[in-house]
């Protein structure tokens, strides 16, 4: 379904971007990685679904940067049809102890990058007449929890960022949707189980199954494969219409 198309996700090495660019892999898109930490594996096993991968270790945090990596996709690839906007990071404290550099790289990872990628990926998008931009929010994003200000600050930043670029696309073939999930068991959410298991001196399985008991009625956790299927779907032609939402996949967590 995406064959010729080229996808760049930010924050691709692990977790939910690997899992969505390899969704999109799978459906014949070439994929420009990005992210800290191993990239050859990940590159390796996108390679393996028989399309084109390229890796720029751009870090979200810095608009140079960021334009450097659309620069170098834009050289390998002639453009970005279908930008995924994952990178991010979490910080947990309570508002008056947050540290105020992890504000900031909360807001500028979590928030701003999406606002540089975007920008630099719509010109060419709007010539084309097709494009897909897909952010990755949270349910964060639509309510929020005590101790997470900038996460949830940031998340429902990105939710409004959507609504005013799918506004500004819609006459075109460029659609612009956030998804949000609620609890997925990668590393971001494995060091708040670490951490709560720690904190109340309970194993990493009853600290886990509080975590779902708190927020996800579902009792289970959100699938990085999942969130691949949603990302496919919102690039298909059956979401031509879908515009400016931001697409539960919580297990019930904003339906309470
Ligand atoms: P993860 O830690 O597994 O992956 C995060 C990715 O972002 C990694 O590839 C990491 O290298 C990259 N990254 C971090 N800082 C970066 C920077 N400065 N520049 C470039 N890349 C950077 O976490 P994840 O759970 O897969 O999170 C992915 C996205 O999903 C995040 O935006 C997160 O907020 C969101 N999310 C996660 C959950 C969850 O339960 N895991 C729930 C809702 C939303």
């Amino acid at each position: 379904m995406l064959k010729g198309k080229t996808a760049l996700v930010t924050g691709s090495t692990s977790g939910i971007g690997f899992a969505i660019a390899k969704a999109l892999a799978q459906q014949g898109a070439h994929i420009v990685l990005n992210g800290f930490g191993d990239a050859d594996t990940p590159k390796a096993q996108i390679e393996a679904l028989g399309v084109r991968a390229e890796y720029h270790g751009a870090d979200m945090s810095k608009p140079d940067q960021i334009e450097d990596m659309m620069k170098f996709a834009a050289s390998k690839f002639g453009r970005v049809d279908i930008l995924v906007n994952n990178a991010g990071i979490q910080h947990v404290a309570k508002v008056e102890d947050f540290p105020t550099e992890r504000w900031d790289a909360i807001l500028a990872i979590n928030l701003t990058s999406a606002f540089h990628t975007t920008r630099l990926a719509i010109p060419a998008m709007r010539e084309a007449n097709w494009g897909r931009i897909i952010n990755v929010a949270s349910a964060h994003g639509l309510v929020a929890s005590a101790q997470k200000s900038a996460y949830v600050a940031a998340k429902h930043g990105i939710v409004g960022l959507t609504k005013s670029v799918a506004l500004e696309t819609a006459t075109t073939g460029v659609t612009c949707n956030a998804i949000s999930p609620g609890w997925v068991l990668t590393a971001l959410v494995q060091k708040q189980i670490d951490d709560r298991a720690a904190r109340e001196g309970i194993s990493a399985l009853q600290a886990q199954n509080e975590l779902l008991g708190e927020k996800q009625p579902s009792l289970q956790f959100t699938t990085v494969e999942q969130l691949g299927g949603l990302a496919v779907f919102l690039s298909s032609p059956a979401a031509d219409q879908v515009r400016g939402v931001a697409w539960a996949m919580d297990g019930g967590w904003t339906a309470q």
